[in-house]
């Protein structure tokens, strides 16, 4: 059986669009499937059309988040529905052609574990969103261990022993694409091509995804929080030669009190430095202190059309069913 998870946002007008297309794909696919929706807390009517979808046909099913989580949490909650064989994760916007499907299935009967779906252009992104990103794959690629294929984006089929092992995982600064890289196995990569979103624009604003950018980095690497060390080692050894310099000067020329701009420029700088360092420390202790509250990674407000032995899979909270 293969499991289809899509994360929804207020998508009641591009659901029945998605459902064509999918419905058509899922039609030839000629095995069981089920698609899980998460409801990530619309509040347009899409909560409804999911219930109206499920009377109609049983194998589209649905989480309902009791707020608006995140797309990477509503993600993770839909994967611990999932009853399949393997899981395949896509959009809810049609950014994800359906039709892409069947060849990340070729590719894990082929053996592969992660088939993820690499974008053939970023041409829906703005110019200013491509640089950005260039930038933060280059940087991640550099600082973090894990390596994050190029242009890998958000599709992407994974196997039940992947899914294991990511479903349990319960960190809440969530970065998915790093943590399927992390988990690793045979990954393979198919490219799509990224078509305008269906209905609707991109629920992501820069304030937003710097913030996910962020997350991403400091959940794959500590570089930021070592680098102060080297800087201070550094800082001081030039100190000290500084030192050794002016105290010959004293010795070989007498005392002279000029020195101010060096004065005034060291002391600024390393105020600089200090307030910056200590910045970084506050944004991991600020994540450690999100993840030692061990808050529920999300509340699950309904399910529709679930199995409740399925339940037992999500260590996120459940609101008590009417
Ligand atoms: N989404 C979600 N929760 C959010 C934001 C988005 O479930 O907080 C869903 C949204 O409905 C869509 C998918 O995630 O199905 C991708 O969202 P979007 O198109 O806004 O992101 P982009 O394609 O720009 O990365
Ligand atoms: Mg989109």
């Amino acid at each position: 059986m293969l499991s289809i998870v899509v994360p929804v946002l207020n998508e009641e007008r591009g659901l029945p669009r998605l459902l064509e297309r999918l419905g058509a794909m899922l039609a030839g696919l000629g095995r069981p499937w089920e698609v899980i929706f998460v409801d990530d807390g619309s509040t347009d009517g899409t909560t409804a059309a999911l219930l109206a979808l499920n009377a109609r046909d049983p194998r589209f099913k649905a989480v309902v988040l009791s707020r608006n989580f995140g797309k990477e949490i509503a993600v993770a909650a839909g994967l611990r529905y999932t009853t399949g064989a393997a899981a395949v994760v896509m959009d809810g916007d049609l950014q994800h052609p359906p039709e892409t499907i069947p060849a990340l299935i070729a590719q894990w009967e082929q053996g592969y574990d992660v088939v993820y779906g690499t974008r053939e252009s970023r041409a829906t992104d703005t110019k200013l969103h491509r640089v950005f990103a260039t930038a933060f794959y280059g940087v991640f690629n550099k600082m973090s261990r894990t390596e994050l294929p190029l242009g890998a984006g958000d599709f992407r089929l994974v196997d039940r022993k992947v899914l294991d092992v990511l479903n349990r995982m319960d960190e809440r600064a969530r970065f998915n694409k790093g943590l399927f890289a992390w988990v690793g196995f045979k990954s393979t990569g198919v490219p799509y091509r990224v078509e305008a979103r269906g209905e609707g624009r991109s629920r992501w604003r820069p304030r937003q995804l710097m913030r996910f950018a962020l997350d991403g980095l400091v959940s794959f690497s500590t570089i930021p929080l070592r680098v102060w060390s080297y800087l201070g080692l550094l800082i001081s050894a030039c100190a000290f030669l500084f030192a050794l310099y002016i105290l010959m000067e004293a010795l070989v020329f007498g005392v002279t009190t000029p020195g101010f701009p060096t004065l005034i420029i060291s002391v600024m700088f390393f105020a600089g430095v200090q307030l910056i360092s200590l910045g970084v420390i506050g944004e991991y202790l600020g994540r450690v202190y999100e993840e030692v509250k061990g808050r529920p990674l999300f509340v699950v407000a309904r399910e529709i059309g679930l199995d409740d032995t399925a339940a037992p899979r999500a260590t996120g909270q459940k609101a008590a069913q009417p």
